[in-house]
Order: C-alpha cells, then structure tokens, then sequence
C-alpha cells in the first residue's frame, strides 16, 4: 500500500496534507509513504522531517500519482493531475464537490475513488475528522487578527496618564464554529463584543464567551434543521436580520460575518445602505466570501476601501496560518485514513455511515446523490447558458 503526500499546486495553498508525525505513524503500520519534494516547506516542515519519519521524497509528481494507492489532498488536483491518479486509487481532501462538481469529471472518469473531507456527517464519531471545523476555527481566528492589525484602534480599554483609551466594539454576524473562535479572540484582545445568529441555541454560546447576543423576533419560525444548521429563511425573515445588523454596524469598529446554510448561497446580510452608514475607519471581514459573501458590496477575494470603510472577502484565510492549519488538517485526514486502512490494508466498508456520506465517487460512478444534482444543474446550465 503506497501512500503520497503531494505539494499543493493551488495558488496561494500553503498548507500540506499530512504532517511528518502522521506519517511516522502511518510508516510504523507498514504503509509505504512517499512525498513531493517541497510539500511541507510552507507549512515549516522539510523534505528532512519527512524523511526522517520514514517517507521518500519524490520529485517526479506524475509517477508519483501513478503509484499512490491513497492520495491524501488539500485541494482537488487540477484536470492533468487527475488523469495521472492510477484508477481505483483513493483521494481525499476538499473538493469542493457540490461547488464546482464538474471539476471532479477526469477523476471521476478514471475510476478514482473521492472523498469530501465537506461531506463528511458531522455525526459525533466523526468529530475527529470535522475538517471543516478545523479550518473555520484558523480562520475565525485569523479574521480577528486581520481586523486589528488594520483598525486605526486598539482592542483593549486602556487607561492612562494621557487619558482612556475605549476599547473597540467588534460585531461578530453567524455565530457557528467561526464565529464563536472570532468572539472568543476578540475577547480575549479585549474587545466588547456582539454577535447575532439565526439559531436560538447560538445565544448561550455566545454569552459564555463573554459577548452579547443580539435577538431579532422572527415569528417563532423554524430556523434551525435537524441536523443543527441553519434553515434557508424567508426574505421577510432576512429583511428582519439585515435591519439589525444596519443598526449594529453603525457603531461597531470591527464586524466579522460568517453565516452560511449548507448548499446554499451565503445569505446577503450586510446591505449597500449599512455599509454607507458605517464609521470611517470600519473593518468588514467577510468570511462567507467563498459562498459568496453575507455583503452587497463583497468581492470574493479582493479588498476594498468603500468610503473609509475596508471590506475584505479572503477566500483561504486557514493559508495564512499554515503550521496550525495543517496540524489540525493533518489529525483529521489520519483519523480518517484510520477508517480505511486496517492492518495495512485498504478497506473501503461503504456501509460505515461516514465512508458512505463522504464519498463522491467510487467506482467510476458518481454515488452521492446531492453531488448527481450539482452536476446535472452544472450540464444544464452549460447547455442553456
Ligand atoms: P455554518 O458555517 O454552516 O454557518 C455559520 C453560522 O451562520 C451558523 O451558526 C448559522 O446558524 C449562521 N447563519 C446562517 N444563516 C444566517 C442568517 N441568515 N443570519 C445569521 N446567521 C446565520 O455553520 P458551522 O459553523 O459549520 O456550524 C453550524 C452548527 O453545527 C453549529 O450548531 C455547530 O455547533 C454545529 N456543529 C456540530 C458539529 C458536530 O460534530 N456535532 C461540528 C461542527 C459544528
């Protein structure tokens, strides 16, 4: 069984699909690991490390993936990439399956078995695989960190012999992973902090952390599925939630914005006029941007100044922290390789709920139906544009 660790051709992508310590582990099972020269230097790990914990390092990245029975990824490899997988190989990582599905095809064609680190059920047996959670804390974080390194403020009261300094108002907009690491960061700068969330059950989590939560009477509807997301709401509902959030943004220093309803577009939030409403000086991070964005105004992955106020829309703040990111992306991928690998072996036991929920494609046929859809809308819309 033959295990490679590829250097992330995305532009931008920093991280590394698995560190040197996972690899120990994984060669003291008897799996032979190989590595792309340079997949970790990034990240602060260099082909020594790998070796050292037992890998090979290749530099010939096409024979590479013609021999990897496993293929752990950050990022869905590009089309040429994919062609070289050897068939019936196994890869996994984001791959963003039901965003731009057709970018799986030449995978998919050759027989590669896919899974969505996405789509893995957020069940408790799979905490230890939620890379999703992983990445939404790193950039929860990081987006606290963005804000204050561009403030014209300070997050802390201070008082001093030259008088008091007020501590910054942040407002933290969906109040899920990343938003409750973004309140507990903020916190922690010293920031007075607000958050507002769809989901009632947000409230307790967010006055934990020391913040105050922001109620908006919507009728007693439903907001919440029964898998614990939110719901898609109504445009009246919506109308309700971006009025508050106008209110809230005209005297908030930072706002930090991160709702999202799973396969949907990221709910537009932050209207035209809240923007023209904020201070001069105002930070707007939008961490829904790859969805989209939760502003009017955002433009996924550029920064903008719109009358003093700056706008960003980062599409891979988890990048920027590449070390912690890729230590906590590495632990969930070989929690998940635990999954598939028995005594050295590949096991693939579609009936395991979290192998069956993850898989895009095996065989050479696509089995997740919501993935089905996202392609036939994909051929649709190429045939109809
Ligand atoms: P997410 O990224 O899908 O969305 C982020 C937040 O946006 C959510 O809290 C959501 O309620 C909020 N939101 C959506 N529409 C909104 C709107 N119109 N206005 C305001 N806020 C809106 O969510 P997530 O961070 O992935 O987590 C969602 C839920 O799943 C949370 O309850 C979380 O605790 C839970 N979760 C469970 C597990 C597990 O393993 N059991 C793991 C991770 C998360």
């Amino acid at each position: 069984m033959r295990l490679a660790v590829l250097k992330e051709s995305a532009p931008g992508e920093t991280r590394v699909a698995l560190l040197p310590d996972a690899v120990k582990s994984l060669v003291a099972k008897s799996l032979e690991v190989a590595v792309e020269s340079g997949a970790g230097v990034a990240s602060g790990h260099s082909d020594e490390a790998y070796a050292q914990a037992g890998a090979t390092i290749a530099v010939d990245r096409a024979s590479l993936l013609a021999s990897a029975d496993i293929l752990p990824l950050v990022n869905a490899p590009n089309a040429e990439d994919q062609r070289s997988i050897k068939p019936g190989a196994v890869a996994i990582g984001f791959l963003r399956p039901l965003d731009e599905p057709a970018m799986l095809l030449p995978a998919i064609e050759s027989g590669v078995t896919l899974f969505a680190v996405e789509l893995v059920p957020r069940i408790t047996r799979a905490q230890a695989m939620d890379a999703l959670s992983s990445m939404a804390t790193v950039a929860g974080y990081k987006a606290v960190i963005l804000a204050a390194d561009n403030l014209p403020r300070m997050f802390p009261m201070l008082m001093t012999a030259a008088g008091t300094v007020a501590p910054a108002k942040v407002f933290v907009i969906g109040a899920g992973v990343a938003g409750l690491q973004a309140i507990a960061t903020a916190r922690r700068l010293g920031a007075v902090v607000e958050a507002y969330d769809v989901r009632a059950a947000a409230g307790e989590q967010v006055r934990s952390l020391g913040a105050k939560f922001l109620d908006v009477d919507l009728g007693g509807i439903a907001t919440e599925d029964k898998g614990g997301y939110a719901k898609e709401l109504s445009e009246e509902a919506l109308e309700r939630g971006r009025d508050l959030i106008a209110k809230t943004a005209k005297t908030a220093d930072v706002i930090i914005t991160t709702a999202q309803v799973p396969g949907r577009r990221a709910p537009l939030l932050i209207r035209r006029d809240a923007v023209e409403n904020m201070r001069q000086g105002t930070i707007v991070v939008d961490l829904a941007a790859a969805g989209g964005g939760n502003c009017e105004l955002t433009r996924p992955g550029e920064t903008q100044v719109l009358n003093g106020v700056m706008l960003f829309a980062p599409l891979n703040l988890p990048a920027t922290v590449p070390g912690n990111a890729s230590q906590l992306y590495s632990r969930n991928i070989s929690n998940f390789l635990a999954l598939i690998v028995k005594e050295g072996v590949l096991t693939l036991n579609m009936e395991d709920e979290i192998l069956s929920g993850s898989c895009v494609a095996h065989q050479g046929k696509v089995v997740n139906p919501r993935v089905t859809a996202a392609l036939e809308a994909h051929a649709a819309a190429q045939s109809h544009p």
